[in-house]
Order: structure tokens, then C-alpha cells, then sequence
């Protein structure tokens, strides 16, 4: 079975009026999957993350400071605000990308999805930014490692660089972070040369695309790239920072992503999955913010997760800024991951 974590409190949380992050986002990924259900799937109710789960990814200060927003409204930066439930939304959405990890791990589920809000690869260990109050994966990531894994890829395909993740792994090999965005763009972090520090050197991998990449271009970064360091990482659990934003509906950036091809990175990665982790994965939503693309694709990867499809990359003119753009991060990384030195 593959679960899906929902709340109705993830609706409630609201960052203010025509933010592209709004409710709308989940509601219109609900109509869809109550449209067209999906065998082997079950609806789960989150549950609130405990203050011990979030204090191995968060500083205490952080935490104090959003405890102190509960049942308020504010403006944290420019683009992130808090409502008065967004706290409990937000301690919701990292509680969901928790269950899912302890689910697939004691073999409850044999993968998931937490579709939740609001988003989490901004939020760094003391400061919420970006649409992001806590970091959700990196809860999720801290959560396998407690249950005994020993390595945890997070693969990051949401088209903004992951810069809370990035840093809270920044300097650990038990946690390999593998993003694939748009640089330079929001949040300006994710160079390829950015590779890691200290013990973790080598454990953050960074493919950074210039923009206007489709589903064939996604494939060759994928199959020469992203698929080749999660198989030689060995992890034994996989999660997926999945953002939508590379769709080409999308109104925040500029790639040119379709569900095929989100579907395709979904089914290249539950593979990987399958073969070195004994198909240990789950996905956790970050951004998309055109309400039916958004829709589509979390509903193709949904389809992905629950044996119903399997797609592969289209086989077309992959552009020449994609080839180089892979070649950046083969040469940061010579020597490993299979990269030529
Ligand atoms: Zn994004």
C-alpha cells in the first residue's frame, strides 16, 4: 500500500491574501485524487510532530520563536508569514514526513507521500524563510537515522535550491543531500561546487540547471547524474523533497517539466529504491503553484508510489547548457560518484 498523509489543518494555514502558496495548492490535489482515486493508496491523518523529533533538526531558539507565533498573525520575511493555526500546521507537516518514514520502515506502507503545507527545504535550523517554518525532511531524515538506519538520501527535485537542507547536512555523510533546481535563482544557494564540508565533503551534490530544461533534459541529468549517486550511496531509505515547480505551468520559475516527466523521475527513483533499499521511500511535498499542474503530477507520482504506472524519460534533443551543466557538477565531484576525475 502506498499512504498518503493529509490534515484539514494544513488548509488553515494562511500566509496571506494571492500568496502563491495558498490552500488552494492541496485542495486542488484532493479534488483530483477524489476524482480519479488510485488503488492500493490509503488516506492517513497526520500527526503533530513531538518536540524531541523536531529538536534533532531545529534550534531550540527557532523553536521558542514559533511556539511564541501560536494563534497569531506575522510576517517573518518578506515572503513568509504565520497565520493563527500555521504553527499547528506546520508541526503537522513535519509529523507526516515522520509517519511516513515510520511506516515504510516497520512495513506498514511500502511507500508515501506526505502532502502537506506549509513547505520545509528553506527553513534553516534557526530561521523559518522562503514559504518554510520547519524543515520537513530534515525532520524525516533525522527520524530514519533514530529508527536505525544508518544512510539517508534526500533527493531535492523542487526547482528552488534547498538551502535549509543543504546546511543542515552540510558537514554529515549519514545524510547525502542531491538537488536538482535553477541557479542562479531564489534562494541563490546550490552551486556545484558547494560539495560539502569536513567529514561530509562529497555529500552534497548539486545539479545546477540555467533554466528552460524539459522532461528529456531532467532524464539525462537523472540517468548521468542524480540516479547514479543515489545507487553508489547505497542509502537505506530514500526521501524526496518533491516540489512541482519545475512544471512548465508553473508561474515562479522557468523550466518546462510535464507530469510525464515528473512521473519519470518518480519511477527512476522508486527503482533505486527498490534496488538498494529494499524499496524504502517517501516523498514529502515542497512547492508547485500551478493548481492543476500541481494536481496532474502529484496524481501521476501518487499513481508512481502505487505500482498503477511507470513512466521513463522521453528520448529527444537533450540542449547543450544541460550537458555542461552536468559536466559542473561531474567536475566538482571527480572522482566520485562514478565522475571521472
Ligand atoms: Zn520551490
Amino acid at each position: 500500500m502506498t499512504r498518503l498523509y493529509v490534515h484539514p489543518t494544513f488548509l488553515l494555514h494562511d500566509p496571506g491574501e494571492r500568496h502563491p502558496e495558498s490552500p488552494s495548492r492541496l485542495r486542488a490535489i484532493h479534488d483530483l485524487l477524489a476524482e480519479k482515486p488510485v488503488d492500493r493508496v490509503e488516506l492517513v491523518a497526520a500527526r503533530p510532530a513531538t518536540a524531541a523529533e523536531l529538536a534533532r533538526a531545529h534550534a531550540p531558539g527557532h523553536l521558542e520563536a514559533l511556539e511564541a507565533l501560536r494563534g497569531k498573525h506575522a510576517q517573518l520575511d518578506p515572503d513568509t508569514a504565520v497565520s493563527p493555526h500555521s504553527l499547528t500546521a506546520a508541526t503537522l507537516a513535519a509529523g507526516a514526513a515522520v509517519q511516513a518514514v515510520d511506516d515504510v520502515w516497520h512495513r506498514r506502507a511500502d511507500n508515501g507521500f506526505a502532502l502537506v503545507r506549509p513547505p520545509g527545504h528553506h527553513a534553516e535550523r534557526d530561521q523559518a524563510m522562503g514559504f518554510c517554518l520547519l524543515n520537513n525532511v530534515a525532520v524525516a531524515a533525522e527520524a530514519a537515522l533514530a529508527l536505525g538506519a544508518k544512510k539517508v538520501a534526500i533527493l531535492d527535485w523542487d526547482v528552488h535550491h534547498g538551502n535549509g537542507t543543504q546546511h543542515t547536512f552540510l558537514n554529515r555523510r549519514d545524510v547525502l543531500y542531491v538537488s536538482t533546481h535553477q541557479h542562479p535563482y531564489y534562494p541563490g544557494t546550490g552551486a556545484p561546487w558547494h560539495v560539502g564540508e569536513g567529514e561530509g565533503a562529497g555529500f552534497n551534490v548539486n545539479f545546477a540547471l540555467p533554466g528552460a530544461q524539459n522532461d528529456a533534459d531532467y532524464g539525462a541529468i537523472f540517468e548521468a547524474g542524480v540516479l547514479r549517486v543515489l545507487t553508489d550511496y547505497r542509502p537505506d531509505f530514500i526521501l524526496v523533497s518533491a516540489g512541482f515547480d519545475p512544471h512548465r505551468a508553473d508561474p515562479l520559475a522557468g523550466m518546462q517539466v510535464t507530469e510525464r516527466g515528473f512521473a519519470a523521475m518518480c519511477s527512476s527513483v522508486k527503482q533505486v529504491a527498490e534496488s538498494v533499499c529494499q524499496g524504502r521511500l517517501a516523498l514529502v511535498l515542497e512547492g508547485g503553484y500551478a493548481l492543476e499542474a500541481l494536481a496532474d503530477s502529484v496524481h501521476a507520482c501518487v499513481e508512481v508510489l502505487a505500482g498503477a504506472r511507470t513512466d521513463d524519460f522521453p528520448r529527444t534533443g537533450v540542449r547543450p547548457d544541460t550537458v555542461a551543466a552536468l559536466q559542473e557538477t561531474a567536475h566538482a565531484h571527480a572522482g566520485r560518484w562514478g565522475f571521472q576525475k
